[in-house]
């Protein structure tokens, strides 16, 4: 099977999310038919819907698959069960939300699984993150999320920090004694 570029879009406000975040992408690395190519700086966003809460921590991964799409999901999900996420009310505060944005060439819509994700080309905190790791990335009818991107207003979306304060698929040392808590 020929590796697939795909993006996922990680979220949380619960906890030391900087740390469920590299957490889950040590993981995703170590999947068999995942590998890590690329991650976003780390934003601290404002939360969209759902009742009041904290900021959120947002980011996203360039992933190479050899996976069909449902089992990447299936592999999201249980790192969001592994990160001791609860389930209580839709859009609700969580430890870990892992969101299949972008999967190469693919739109499909089965019950589990919308592709491209539904919120992608509304939500700033998903998109801009998604731009950074896939620049070239078109929509399922040519058009560039990067030109999206730049007609989203730019409100509640805040860096504040690179790539390497999320993880380094390069480095054998992520994490450990001196993860980040804002
Ligand atoms: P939103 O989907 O609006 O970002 P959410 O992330 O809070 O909201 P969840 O409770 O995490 O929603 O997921 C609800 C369901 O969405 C999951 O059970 C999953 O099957 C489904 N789903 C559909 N498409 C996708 C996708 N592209 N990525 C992740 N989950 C998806
Ligand atoms: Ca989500
Ligand atoms: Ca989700």
């Amino acid at each position: 099977m020929i590796a697939a570029p795909a993006v996922v879009g990680l979220g949380g406000n619960v906890g030391d999310v900087v740390a469920a975040f590299r957490r889950a992408l040590q993981s995703l690395d170590q999947t068999d038919g995942v590998r890590v190519i690329s991650v976003s700086s780390l934003l601290r966003t404002a939360p969209v819907g759902g009742p009041e809460q904290d900021d959120f921590f947002n980011a996203a991964v360039l992933l190479a698959v050899e996976l069909e799409p449902a089992e990447l999901l299936a592999v999201l999900q249980a790192l969001e069960v592994a990160a001791e996420r609860v389930r209580a009310e839709r859009w609700g505060p969580r430890t870990l939300d892992l969101d299949l944005l972008w999967w190469a060439d693919q739109s499909l819509e089965t019950t589990a699984l919308t592709l491209p994700h539904p919120g992608l080309t509304e939500r700033r905190f998903a998109l801009q993150p998604l731009v950074e790791v896939a620049p070239s990335a078109l929509t399922g009818d040519g058009r560039r999320y990067a030109d999206i991107l730049s007609t989203l207003p730019s409100e509640g979306v805040e860096v504040i920090g690179g790539p390497s304060l999320v993880y380094d698929p390069t480095s054998t040392d992520n994490g450990g004694s001196e993860s980040c808590r804002t």
